[in-house]
């Protein structure tokens, strides 16, 4: 598999460094709000790589953290009259409740920052030791930027630019303006622990050295976040982990792209940030996991209400031809001995080499998902082939197919429920976007039943072109009618 390093700027070819075993650390959440759109792409994207690396032999170690000690959790405690654990472990359990909604696999350890303040002050402490770090006069420790020579190579900043841009606040205490804090000294009404200089709390960057360090072997193989944590947070990550250990943190870095709303760059101040909760209030999470596919992850990506019914879209008609995939393979009816024409094999076989590919090409679940859908318009054609779709050949090919389509669904989290439920989860949820009344529609549907029985065709369309103005469709089957939102 080829992945993309931030670190050289280039694809190489990824191999984990102890037999097939994969360490892999992502930055996780700061705790003290519900998730947004672009939570929810960085958290599928590694969970696709995580699933991804596990399909194809790997054991993967998945450690992403939570910070629950930090600036904007103690404000927002301060403003509810709350203490800051209380905000911590509302937005842990909220962000639990989305993932599993997502389909996001647990990662295999979910370390808290306030669970590691020692390991913290160790690695302070080993800083300060080898001269790569300082404490202060107010009980501040900071890192030294220019003891350590390989600083922005991750970021590829450089350090007279840094120094230019940077000043130091006053009562500071730094010797640099470009230095960080690794452990800020107490203040009052703030959380704090003891240390060797006094009561304080950590600095954030410093919390995921002490996180990998604490459950992985350095280097970590794969360290993974949102391109908006390269700088300062990876960079501070990197220069002090590998000054304190002499091991470089981690050999491949993986950055997911922003999401964008409406082609503008989401953020609270424009007032247009999205949480998960509200995009899950008008779709399907399986929706929303599929739209975040459709890009390539390091590709920014556009969030639109057209995107999302786009979507939404492609995954009906997904589920519609596994629907039909189901049906020819649960139906009693007997098959007719002869082999599927070898060029539709010599097809299929295609399709399938091309999804390897996209996904050892940089995880492109962009190409992935394309290849799928070509791979389900087969399908397709061979169910809608009089001649060959009650064939054996035909159902040991729907077989296989249907064996591939949970393996795909299995790394890319999609088209694993059952057909049936998933259109019906959607369709419910269609109805409510659109605001559409189920109790007039099936009194209408009803009354132009009715109409029909009586011969009273002129009332009965009547009453159809009124639930189309609704934005209602019925169509009349061999059971009665039934009706569909558009
Ligand atoms: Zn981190």
């Amino acid at each position: 598999m080829q992945l993309y390093n931030t670190l050289t700027r280039k694809k190489e070819p990824f191999q984990p460094l102890r037999d097939s075993h994969v360490s892999m650390y992502v930055c996780g959440i700061t705790a003290y709000d519900y998730c947004h759109i672009g939570h929810a792409r960085s958290a599928v994207v590694f969970d696709v790589l995580v699933r991804y690396l596990r399909s194809i032999g790997y054991k993967v170690t998945f450690v992403r953290n939570f910070t629950d000690v930090d600036d904007k959790i103690i404000a927002r405690a301060a403003r509810e009259g709350v203490d800051e654990s209380t905000i911590a472990e509302t937005y842990i359990a909220a962000f639990h409740e989305d993932m599993h909604r997502l389909g996001v696999v647990q990662a295999d350890v979910e370390p808290k920052a306030t669970e590691h303040i020692l390991d913290m002050i160790e690695i302070c402490q080993k800083l300060i030791q080898k001269g790569h770090a300082y404490a202060t006069a107010d009980g501040s420790v900071y890192f030294r930027v220019r003891s350590f020579a390989p600083y922005g190579q991750l970021s590829g900043h450089n350090l007279d630019d840094l120094r230019s841009g940077a000043r130091v606040e006053p009562g500071e205490g730094k010797e640099d303006p470009l230095d960080f804090a690794l452990w800020k000294g107490a203040k009052p009404q703030e959380p704090s622990w003891e240390s060797p200089w006094g009561a304080g709390r950590p600095g954030w960057h410093i919390e995921c050295s002490a996180m990998s360090e604490r459950y992985l072997p350095l280097p970590l193989d794969i360290h993974g976040g949102g391109q908006d944590l390269i700088f300062p947070h990876h960079e501070n990550e990197a220069a002090q982990t590998e000054a304190a250990t002499g091991k470089p943190l981690a050999r491949f870095w993986v950055h997911n792209g922003f999401v964008q709303i409406d082609a503008e760059k989401m953020s609270k101040s424009l007032g247009n940030f999205i949480t998960i909760r509200d995009i899950l209030s008008q779709h399907h999470p399986e929706t929303l996991r599929l739209f975040l596919l459709t890009k390539h992850y390091r590709s920014p990506l556009d969030y639109t209400r057209a995107a999302m019914e786009e979507a939404e879209t492609a995954l009906r008609r997904a589920y519609l031809a596994k629907a039909a995939m189901e049906e020819a393979l649960g139906s009693t009816k007997s098959w007719t001995e002869a082999p599927l024409p070898a060029e539709l094999v010599v097809e299929a076989t295609a399709i399938e080499t091309k999804w390897d590919e996209a996904m050892d090409d940089d995880l492109n679940t962009a190409a992935a998902l394309g290849h799928t859908f070509a791979f389900l318009r087969l399908v397709l054609r061979i169910l809608e082939d009089k001649a060959l779709r009650r064939t054996t050949g035909a159902r040991d090919f729907l077989r296989h197919a249907m064996e591939r389509l949970e393996g795909w669904g299995n790394v890319l989290g999609i088209l694993l429920r059952p057909a049936a439920q998933f259109l019906s989860e959607v369709r419910t949820v269609r109805i409510q976007r659109r605001g559409i009344d189920t109790a007039a529609v099936g009194q209408l549907v009803a009354e132009r039943q009715e109409a029909r029985k009586a011969k009273d065709f002129a009332k009965a369309d009547a009453l159809r072109e009124k639930l189309a103005a609704m934005g209602v469709t019925v169509q009349d089957t061999p059971n009665g009618p039934t009706w569909d939102v558009d």
